[in-house]
């Protein structure tokens, strides 16, 4: 049994309705932290006190009468690369250790204003990149299911807090599937929204044309509420899609009734990807299929054929995006300056060579090669042309189809050290990457277990702005384990 079983919506309405005070609410999260976070390291910061104090706030207004939002006296947890104002936010990297913004994030600020409590920043791989929180610099996290093994990442802090109990909801950013792996490998739910539908502003860039903030709940129906309350315009962030979107909390209970599903053969196990998926994940896969199917789905399988090549065009893509986004930590505008160089040159060198980790340093020599004169045609244009390749082939997909399914992950957690070269991490993101290219949202449903008995995830994939969609489905998809026991 999870501690703290409660959902977010619950607690909501307990505050909201005066029988139950948020101050209440919190002790039993921070007490879960207090006993259990020194063996998991879900934080960077734990901010117990903060915490409190905005519960007793929220209980005051309460009290007033006011309408404290939808999210009155719920628990969050935010990745530590979403800047919270005069709170230490570090990436989890040496290089930003002791920033403190000077401004809040605008998914904090909606966050805040809709109640919510914010109890710590949670680890993540080092400025986000990673599938295993291996890479950040204070250390991993652990997965409170078993602590041999990792959370997935990059957004493992994020996960392994609503996993442990630490908070019923939690932020994490997904540039290549790092809120959806994450939530696969530690049994919770994880949405990547649609490109541009939740602001990036003061979301900490990694590759900017990728990058998207999404929430970890238990529950599909608090994935929904916090989304509703995360997206729409900010007129701070350039790339946030202009016009109103519609909440998806009205559609949880709409089914899979008619609905076209077209299972990704690329992805389940035929083609050159085939031998990269567990067997007991692909065997989830199609029993989510077969549950939706029973549900009044048509399902077919569907082959997009390019999604084989999103691998090679995001660790492209990616690293010439974060080359120039890294560029920025030089010594003089943010957080760590190694002294004692010669000149401005040396002192920026030195402070790059010690304030930022090995994967870090590997993807910027990788995007500056990329974006190099003589070679940026034939990596960054082709990985671009690639990129329009993926995008004709979802659409086409889409032609016949409301929403695909693939597996998360091609594996459930992994041990420590498990993939110790880089290749055969990233290959951890075969599945994931391709909606990050496409710009369309997915989400990670648990379902079932697979190896050792371990959670697997199944991912559903929809067009732009098919949100709705995808928490329809998900809501079968979960509804059909709780009937089945499982
Ligand atoms: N694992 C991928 C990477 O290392 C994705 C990370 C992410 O989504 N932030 O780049």
């Amino acid at each position: 049994m999870t501690a703290n079983p409660q959902t977010a919506l619950e607690i909501a309405a307990d505050v909201r309705s005066g029988s139950r005070l948020a101050a209440a609410v919190i002790e039993p999260y921070l007490a879960e932290i207090a006993q259990r976070e020194g063996e998991i390291h879900a934080f960077n910061e734990v901010l117990a006190d903060g915490a409190r104090l905005e519960a007793a706030a929220v209980d005051r207004r309460v009290a007033a009468g006011e309408d404290v939002g939808p999210l009155a006296g719920v628990p969050i947890a935010l990745k530590d690369n979403m800047c919270t104002r005069g709170i230490p936010t570090t990436c989890s990297s040496k290089i930003l250790e002791g920033w403190k913004p000077p401004y809040d994030a605008t998914v904090v600020q909606r966050v805040a204003e809709a109640g919510a409590i914010l109890v710590g920043k949670t680890n993540l791989d080092e400025f986000a990149m990673g599938s295993s929180t291996e890479n950040s610099a204070f250390g991993p996290t652990k997965n409170p299911l078993d602590t041999s093994l990792v959370p997935g990442g990059s957004s493992g802090g994020s996960a392994a807090a609503v996993a442990a109990g630490f908070a019923p909801l939690a932020l994490g950013s997904d540039t290549g599937g790092s809120v959806r792996q994450p939530a696969a490998l530690c049994g919770v739910v994880g949405l990547k929204p649609t490109y541009g539908a939740v602001s990036r502003y003061g979301l900490i860039a990694f590759a900017s044309s990728l990058d998207q903030i999404g929430p970890f709940t238990n529950t599909v129906a608090d994935a929904a509420a916090l989304f509703d309350v995360i997206a729409g315009h900010d007129e701070k962030d350039s790339t946030s899609i202009p016009e109103a979107i519609a909440p998806i909390t009205p559609h949880l209970e709409d089914g899979a009734g008619g609905l076209r599903v077209g299972v990704i053969s690329e992805l389940t196990g035929s083609g050159p990807l085939a031998d990269g998926f567990e067997p007991e994940v692909l065997a989830q896969t199609q029993a989510a299929a077969e549950a939706l199917a029973a549900a009044g789905a048509t399902v077919s399988e569907v082959s997009v054929p390019s999604t084989i090549y999103g691998l090679s065009a995001y660790y492209i893509i990616g690293p010439a995006e974060a080359s120039s986004n890294l560029a920025r930590y030089d010594g003089v505008r943010y957080g760590l300056r190694v002294e004692g160089a010669a000149n401005t040159k040396g002192m920026m060198i030195q402070s790059r060579t010690a304030g930022f980790g090995a994967e870090v340093k590997r993807r910027i020599m990788l995007g500056t090669y990329a974006l190099s004169a003589g070679y940026y045609d034939a990596f960054y244009g082709k990985a671009q042309r690639v990129r329009t390749l993926i995008i004709n082939d979802f659409n086409r997909a889409y032609e016949d189809f409301d929403v695909l399914l693939s597996p998360t992950s091609p594996c459930v957690a992994f041990p420590f050290g498990a993939k110790d070269d880089p290749l055969t991490m990233y290959l951890n993101d075969v599945a994931t990457l391709p909606s990050n290219l496409a710009g369309h949202p997915a989400i990670s449903v648990p379902f079932g277990s697979g190896r050792n008995g371990l959670p697997v995830g199944v991912q559903v994939l929809a067009p732009m702005l098919g949100e709705r969609r995808l928490i329809q489905v998900a809501a079968v998809l979960e509804a059909s384990q709780n009937g089945a026991g499982q």
